[in-house]
């Protein structure tokens, strides 16, 4: 996969080149799979640039930044809460209000800045 190279290019400097210094994997969840809780444990890898001597952490294609959530289980939670409500949503998800009103609100201001760009 592409985004496991040990050398990445560097998002201060656009130097590619950066060297993977640690890697500290978080637990990312992702949609339900036949009614069970599934979370991605995906690699969390910290670059140093040699160029500008800073370090940087890589981005993943399908968490958008510091998200704990893909991107299709926010769509998915926004979907619902769009048909059900924040209460019932975060009921069947296993997961508290705030992280599902949350969600909600990230999906939306996304949605928004889309919509803001035409
Ligand atoms: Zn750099």
């Amino acid at each position: 996969m592409r985004f496991l190279q040990d050398e990445i290019t560097c998002p201060h400097c656009n130097t590619h080149g950066g060297k993977l210094k640690q890697n500290r994997p978080i637990l990312i969840r992702d949609l339900s799979v036949f009614g069970k809780i599934v979370y991605l444990n995906t690699p969390r890898r910290q670059f140093y640039c040699q160029h500008c001597q800073r370090h940087f952490t890589e981005k993943l294609p399908f968490v958008d930044w510091e998200r704990r959530y893909t991107q299709r289980y926010e769509e998915y939670v926004y979907q619902r809460v769009q048909s059900a409500s924040v209460e019932q949503v975060s009921r069947d998800e296993y997961l508290s209000w705030d992280q599902i009103q949350g969600i909600f609100n990230h999906q939306f201001s996304l949605k928004k800045k889309m919509i803001g760009k035409k």
